[in-house]
């Protein structure tokens, strides 16, 4: 009986092992298993080496026979990108023996290049693996691969018809490196333009939404490490992110793609808390949230936004956006205004927006979400702010959106900047766009040398000082002689929130005044985006864990 490949419902997950000896590579496909591993791929580029290597062959039938779970064998010759670099008929043969064991592997992995080296080679390689033409009962498959580590290949339609003509291929394969969030868009049609089972992945940073949304497009499978050292191809996320961080198992074709654009993104702890929050009992939304990595010029933001929220299957519904990109979404929101683009009177207010949503109506609104990162800690550990006097220490965009949400509720405000003539036009912007003298908003702008404690309820510090890997980690933005003299019931906000408790934090406890981290502002922003996009409540409680969790984690 001849087996028909039939396409998977699932995608699968498939850990790749870099096989040096076949007992390790065994005790490494156990734990694959029980990590949670649907399928191994057994590297075998280093264990074999080609012609009277009886040794190696021996222990390459020894991991397939052993293997716990079903497995892909790839011999990866040098050419193309692997390390075997033994002659190709050996390794075909060797293919063809394993293709006669009693329990054969359920996959091999040709090179569409190695097929097309010679008819001769092409005939041994497909008496190794079930195909139309075959007399044989084999349970092998071919997956048929082609590889490009540098980007995409010129010729990658060509290679796609020719990999179509190749009827023994049950899967196709295609990896390449991808130079921009783009290029997944790509994958993702070529996913749903398939003809056949497919695996389509982008290499590299830019290229892990392919794995993640490899459900969505219906990939046959995705590769994920064991751990981070162990990843096989640049880019490869682990089996953990992929299970516990991104809910790979929830990713069906109807969930909708949400991300933090910025640069850099690869550790925000935003992924971890609105998948977090997407998974709880409460929410049960059907999203996931992925790092979206954007180089900072305006022309990749505006090429890579375009592409993403005009792409009609994506399902992209909504981002957050962070540094540097801040300004440049409220200028890409004026730009497509006559796409459907529209920025929120709050965002105009702040000058900045951190927020995008779909609407219900098709289009596009851009907000800002840090102004209730700032107001809902306050509010809760102050209550009313109407007339209590607030420095804000810094004038860039956390502070814009301070002020703008303080100016609002009636406090009076004073900026002080190191850069004093930013702090004056900062103060002189909000009064006139948030009315002043009609509703009686009062905000000022003075230089930092001038700041005095004595005067002020409220302390928030909107710079970056204090925070780890930036400019000044171990200071202060305010001295400890100057705190000294803060009212007893002085409360300091300080908005950077890693460390957790940064140098101000610590020298206000020691003076037992009241504190605000920016963790709350983190996790309050955060919210705002969860409650605009999913329209239910955030599970605020769960967010503040998870964000705890990996900050701690992070500073181990
Ligand atoms: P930004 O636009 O670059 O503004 C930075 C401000 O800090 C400027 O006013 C700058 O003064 C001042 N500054 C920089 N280095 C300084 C120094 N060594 N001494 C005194 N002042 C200094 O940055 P941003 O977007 O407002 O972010 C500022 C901080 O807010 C970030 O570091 C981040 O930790 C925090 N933040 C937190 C959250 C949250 O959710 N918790 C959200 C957003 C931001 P000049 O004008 O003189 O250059």
């Amino acid at each position: 009986m001849i087996r028909r490949y039939s396409a998977p419902d699932m995608t699968y997950l498939c850990v790749p092992i870099l096989a040096e000896d076949a007992p390790s590579a065994l005790a490494e496909a156990k734990h694959a298993r029980l990590a949670g591993a649907d399928l191994i791929e057994f590297r075998i580029d280093h264990l074999f080496h080609g012609e009277g290597d009886d040794e190696g062959a021996s222990a390459v039938e020894m991991i397939v026979r052993d293997s716990p779970l079903p497995c892909i064998v790839t011999c990866r010759p040098a050419w193309e990108g692997g390390d075997y670099d033994g002659d190709e008929s050996a390794r075909i043969s060797l293919f063809e023996r394993l293709g006669t064991l009693d329990v054969p592997p359920r996959y091999i992995d040709i090179e569409l290049a190695a097929l097309e080296r010679s008819a001769n080679l092409r005939q041994k390689a497909l008496l190794a693996v079930d195909h139309p033409a075959q007399g044989r009962d084999l349970s092998t498959s071919m997956i048929l691969s082609a590889h490009d580590f540098d980007g995409r290949p010129a010729d990658l339609s060509k290679r796609i018809v020719r990999m179509r003509e190749e009827p023994a291929a049950r899967i196709h394969k295609i990896a390449y490196r991808a130079r921009s969030l783009r290029d997944n868009l790509e994958l993702f049609e070529l996913l749903r333009m398939r003809d056949r089972a497919m695996i389509a992945l982008g290499m590299g940073g830019f290229g892990l939404m392919s794995r993640v949304l490899a459900p969505k497009f219906g990939g046959f499978l995705t590769f994920a490490s064991l751990r981070r050292e162990a990843a096989t191809a640049p880019g490869q996320p682990t089996l953990a992110d992929l299970l516990s961080l991104y809910n790979f198992h929830s990713i069906t074709a109807s969930t909708r793609v949400f991300g933090v654009i910025g640069w850099p993104v690869e550790h925000s702890l935003s992924p971890h808390i609105h998948n977090a929050g997407f998974a709880s009992p409460s929410a049960q939304f059907d999203g996931v949230y992925l790092p979206l990595p954007v180089p900072p010029e305006w022309e990749n933001f505006k090429a890579t936004l375009g592409a993403l929220a005009s792409d009609e299957h994506l399902d992209f519904f909504g981002a957050s956006v962070t540094i540097p990109h801040k300004e440049h979404l409220l200028r890409f929101a004026l730009e497509h205004e006559n796409d459907g683009w529209r920025i929120d009177a709050l965002a105009q207010r702040v000058g900045a927006g951190n927020t995008i949503m779909r609407t219900e109506e098709g289009g596009w609104l851009v907000t800002n979400t840090d102004v209730a990162g700032v107001m809902a800690p306050l509010q809760m550990q102050v209550g009313e702010l109407a007339g209590a006097r607030v420095a804000v220490i810094g004038a860039g965009g956390a502070a814009r959106a301070a002020v703008a949400g303080l100016a609002e509720v009636g406090a009076h405000v004073c900026v002080f900047n190191r850069t004093a003539e930013r702090a004056i036009a900062l103060a002189q912007e909000m009064c006139s766009s948030t009315g002043a003298g009609v509703g009686g908003v009062d905000v000022e702008g003075a230089a930092l040398d001038s700041f005095d404690p004595r005067h002020f309820d409220i302390i928030i510090n909107c710079t970056p000082v204090g925070m780890a890997s930036g400019p000044a980690p171990d200071e202060s933005p305010i001295a400890g002689s100057d705190l000294d003299r803060a009212a007893p019931d002085a409360i300091i906000f300080d908005t950077v929130y890693n460390p957790l408790e940064t140098p101000l934090l610590r020298a206000a406890s020691e003076r037992n005044l009241g504190a605000i981290s920016g963790l709350e502002m983190f996790i309050h922003q955060a919210a705002a985006q969860f409650g605009l996009w999913t329209k239910r409540p955030a599970p605020i409680q769960l967010f503040e864990q998870v964000a705890r969790e990996r900050l701690s984690h992070a500073s181990e």
